[in-house]
Formats: structure tokens, sequence, C-alpha cells
């Protein structure tokens, strides 16, 4: 921990409400309706050899999200991925991380912020693997997560809301506590959901099995990995998956875009074999981004 370098206080460039300012300038104030409300809405993107995969899709969503907490990005689809491209080039990276957020600024401080400015930054910072990488080839250890996936009809479940995080958070910690890499969410009505940052895939009898994404985030990775399964002829059944379901399975793996494909080898009680089918989506989807395992 003793050499943590805070995300505030690093050399670089931010883009922040149209422009790139230096990135220990890029601030806001305490009274801010995002830091109290969690009125923000995020991205998380990777660049590999300079090339931000799957762009237009994260810029889509991030501004679909906001729509969804009800305030409008001023700023087009266009404008933002040529926002975000500029900031992969200023800090001079090449396989990288980029986070857009946009938010409810600091005019109004209660429940109630129609007026609020709504401001979009964009960071990108270089960003190894999600998980430890000798265990990630060896598949990581989860854990049950007791907080569950809200149904939608309680939050806007499917986007990337700051505030969906407060339990990830939680859990994740949780998981470290015990020795786990992350932990297993159920969702609202016990079926198997999602990880604390990613989705899940089960294999049984070499078919994909991955639950039906109606009350979480349909990552953008996921899809990808569906696509090249199905390029290699693997079925793949989305579905409900029941916890009980869990040892019925030979193979695990998570996506997404900062876990990319990682297998899992243990859902607490579960032990799970890395096996051909998440061998061959990890070198594919490594493939498909332009990277290297
Ligand atoms: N679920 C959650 C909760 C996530 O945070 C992420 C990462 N954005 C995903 C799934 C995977 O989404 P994507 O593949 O679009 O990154």
């Amino acid at each position: 921990m003793a050499d943590l370098v805070p995300y505030h206080d690093r050399d670089g460039q931010i883009w922040l409400d149209g422009k790139l300012v230096p990135w220990r300038d890029a601030k806001l104030h305490v009274l801010t309706h995002a830091l109290h409300y969690a009125s923000a809405v995020f991205e998380g993107e990777r660049a590999y050899s300079g090339e931000i995969f799957k762009l237009t899709e994260h810029t889509q969503r991030l501004v679909e999200g906001a729509r969804t907490l009800d305030f409008e990005i001023p700023y087009s689809v266009a404008e933002i991925d040529a926002a975000c491209r500029d900031v992969v080039k200023a800090n001079g990276l090449v396989d990288c991380y980029v986070r857009p957020i946009a938010w409810r600024g600091s005019e109004q401080m209660g429940v109630s912020a129609q007026q609020s400015k709504i401001h979009l930054a964009i960071a990108a910072w270089s960003w190894g693997s999600y998980f430890d990488p000798a265990e990630r080839l060896r598949g990581i250890r989860m854990t049950h997560a007791k907080y569950r996936r809200p149904d939608p009809l309680t939050a806007p479940a499917k986007t990337k809301a700051a505030g969906l995080y407060m339990i990830c958070t939680l859990e994740k910690h949780r998981a470290e506590a015990q020795g786990y890499a992350d932990a297993l969410m159920l969702d609202w009505r016990g079926h198997v959901a999602e990880c604390t940052g990613a989705n899940i895939f089960l294999v049984k009898d070499g078919a994909l099995h991955t639950p039906t994404p109606d009350c979480f985030l349909d990552g953008i990775t996921r899809r990808t990995v569906i696509g090249l399964a199905k390029s290699r002829d693997i079925p793949v059944h989305e579905r409900t998956i029941m916890p009980d379901e869990l040892s019925s399975f030979s193979e695990c793996f998570i996506v997404g875009t900062a876990a990319e494909v990682t297998p899992v080898r243990e859902i607490g009680e579960h032990n799970y074999q890395p096996g051909r089918i998440s061998e061959t989506l990890l070198t594919d989807y490594m493939a498909k981004v332009g990277a290297k395992v």
C-alpha cells in the first residue's frame, strides 16, 4: 500500500468539460450533487495498440445511461469518441484503460437537481491485468456475495450508474478480506447474475451457459464473447441459471473490459478446471482486441 500513487496526484492530462487540463487540476467541489446523490454514470474502456476497443458502443452506452439518469450529456457521441481518443494520445498511452464519467454538478444541493449543470470528464491510464496475472491463467477464486443485483423496478439496473457500484465495492472488499478475488452476485430473484465488475459464463458438455441480462449490465465483452463462441460453433445458452446448478458445470470464466476473459477455478464450494473452451475464448478475445495473452 505504501507505494500507491493516488489518482489525484499524477502527471498527465484529463479532458474536462471540453478541454484537456493538467491532471492535478481536474477537481470538483465537495457540494457536488453526484457525490451526495450518485447522479453519475461512467464507462470503462480499454485501448490496445492505441485503438479503443468498441469505443462508439461504450460512448452510446454512456449517453443512454445518462438519459436513464434523466440528464443529457452536452456532447455528441462523435465528440465524446474524439475526446476519448485525444486523451489517450495526449497522455502518450498505447495500451491503457479509459474512464469517461458524466455527472450532475453543484448548482443545487438536494434530491431535486433539475437546474444542475452536466459535466463530463475523461481520464486514461496504464492498467495491466485486472486480476493477479499469475492467478488469472490458473483461474481466480470467487466467493458468494450477500447483496443481490436489484430489480429493474428498484434501480436503473442495466446502466453503469455510479450508485449501482455501492454493493459491488462492499462485496469485492468482503471477498478480498477472505482471500478471494471476487464474488458471484445473485439477482433479486435468486438467479445467478454476474460478478462485481464482470459478466459470467459457465460451460457444460461443450456448450456455454450465461445468465439472461434482464437486470444487470449486458456487457460489451459479454456480447463480443458470445459472437466469438458462435463463430467457433460453440452453442450459447442465455437463460436463467439457478445457484444449485453451479456444481453441474465443468468450466467457468468471467468477462468484462477490465477483466477481459478471466478463468475461474472456484466459486465457494464449487470447483472448475479452466479448460478448452475457456482457453479458446480467452485466446480469441485477445486476438480480436489486438492484444497478446
Ligand atoms: N457487469 C458489471 C457490474 C461491470 O462493472 C462490467 C464492466 N463494465 C461488466 C459487467 C462488463 O461490461 P463490459 O464488458 O461492457 O465492460
